[in-house]
């Protein structure tokens, strides 16, 4: 996929179809009608038909004749002026995008120009970023591809004017990175067990790492013993596979700055452990790690980006497997800090490698830590697939997240952390219990958390929006690549 920007026209343009936006507000439809039919005289029995009304994501395919270089024309309508956004052109663009690939165009030019007051970069980056994400199809393992289900877009060029070409050109770039970290957490998160486990992750960090430019260090077995990550270890012991710890440093901050951790769930399969799952539905535990792919795209994207901060992001990974060497309930874990947590349901084992990477955050002074899991299906109860449930301690890094959540439409919403729920978590026989039961099950498992956090900390459970039972505006079944939008943002302005 790639991204190109140039001055030109809807004449001049060159792809196999020109992408117009068109919005519905009678007088401003009145002159885009008038200026489209003047240049596109092929366009005068589609207006006259009055299909094309350019409410939000509706598309119109015609074909310009002599009048475009470009064979085809996608009309796309935008909607009231009044309500667009980013997410209003993010979502057009994907609606184009699909159109033009099911009309088997493999490359389309968007008309791009600021649009009710959003300046051109913002816009060129919502454009790059809902074309090409809406595009995205985890078909690697087909060996016959299914051409209606395959997105046909690989190259999109944003057409604009001399004064804003500099602009769109850079959000351009911005939206490719995006694309890019999105992409990669997607994949990761969709990949299965047998592709994507502790070791494969590591090393596909590697090569990320060195691809996009930050540091990658690959903790195995042995240093997770040595270091007593005993939750990590726990977890990791009904597995044939051993646990690794990755540890990726993007330092281009000053240097006295504290850096943000960043902390990602990276369990690549979850049976539940002796608390074994029920069959049906247990293939999405293969996304079990998004928590992990979220912050290695979003590592990717701010390298890529060259952000002058300092970002650290740990991944613990390890499988939960039933095995005859299997944790199981009843038995008592000692995590890195030397606190204790009684088994209760060896399911809930995505806070007891977090507990150990929470730990180790601890040695980097941070600034701020913030983690993501695909934790609980509580928060799936609670907020559904559309919205991130967000806890934790520190109110500043909470309010940059919701600013972030508000540019970039990846939602977020606070439970809290009232000390009432913790008697929940209490155990007879360790510190704490690794379950709180049923009831408020998200915000038991965060104040689990807390119990190992000594700095300004938010929690994100993913558990939702990690994993989409279906397709959206320009996401896509299962792995959403939820976060790396939503972190890249917030670190971009921090
Ligand atoms: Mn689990
Ligand atoms: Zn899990």
């Amino acid at each position: 996929m790639s991204v190109t920007s140039v001055v030109g026209t809807r004449r001049t343009a060159k792809a196999d179809a020109i992408v117009v936006f068109v919005v519905q507000d009678e007088k401003h439809f009145n002159a885009a009608q008038k200026s489209l039919t003047s240049d596109i005289p092929h366009l005068l029995p589609l207006f006259a038909s009055g299909d094309f009304t350019a409410k939000a994501n509706q598309t119109a395919l015609a074909y310009g004749g002599s009048a475009t270089v470009s064979p085809r024309v996608i009309l796309v309508g935008m909607g009231q002026t009044s309500s667009i956004t980013p997410e209003r052109i993010r979502r057009a663009a994907a609606a184009a995008a699909k159109r033009a690939g099911a009309a088997g165009c493999s490359t389309i030019a968007l008309e791009t120009m600021p649009m009710n007051g959003i300046d051109s970069a913002t816009v060129a980056q919502a454009i790059t970023e809902g074309a090409l994400l809406s595009q995205y199809r985890f078909d690697k393992y087909k060996t016959i591809k299914n051409e209606s289900s395959n997105g046909l877009v690989k190259k999109i060029t944003l057409v604009t004017d001399r004064p804003h070409l500099k602009a769109v050109t850079k959000g351009a770039a911005m939206g490719e990175h995006i694309v890019g970290g999105v992409t990669l957490a997607r994949d990761l998160a969709n990949a299965p067990n047998c592709e994507i486990y502790p070791e494969t992750l590591a090393k596909k960090v590697q090569e990320v790492g060195k691809k996009a430019g930050f540091k990658t260090t690959v903790l195995d077995k042995k240093k997770i013993e040595d270091l007593k990550m005993g939750g990590l270890l726990g977890v990791n012991a009904g597995s044939v596979r051993p646990p690794v710890f990755i540890v990726m440093e993007h330092m281009k901050g000053p240097k006295n700055e504290k850096p943000l951790v960043l902390v990602g769930k990276g369990i690549t399969f979850d049976t539940g452990g002796i608390s074994i799952k029920p069959a049906a539905g247990m293939s999405d535990m293969k996304s079990d790690m998004h928590g992990a792919a979220s912050v290695i795209g979003t590592m990717y994207t701010i390298a890529k980006m060259g952000l002058k901060r300092n970002v650290i992001a740990l991944v613990p990974s390890t499988e939960n497997m039933p095995s005859g060497t299997a944790y199981v309930p009843g038995d008592i874990l000692t995590f890195m800090n030397g606190k204790t947590a009684e088994i209760d349901n060896t399911d809930a084992e995505g806070r007891l490698i977090l507990a150990d990477a929470l730990c180790y955050a601890d040695r980097f002074k941070p600034s701020a830590v913030i983690d993501l899991a695909t934790l609980t299906g509580a928060c799936v109860i609670a907020l559904g697939t559309v919205t991130t449930g967000m806890m934790g301690t520190d109110e500043k890094t909470k309010n940059r997240l919701r600013a972030a959540a508000d540019r970039t439409s990846e939602y977020v919403c606070e439970l809290p952390l009232y000390e009432e729920y913790e008697e929940q978590i209490s155990s007879d026989y360790a510190d704490i219990k690794n379950s709180g039961g049923r009831n408020a099950g998200a915000i038991t498992a965060a104040l689990f958390l807390k119990h190992f956090v000594s700095y300004p900390w938010v929690h994100l459970d993913i558990a939702g929006t990690g994993i989409q039972p279906k397709a959206g505006h320009y996401t896509p079944k299962g792995g959403s690549g939820v976060g790396v939008r939503l972190l890249a943002d917030m670190i971009r302005h921090w």
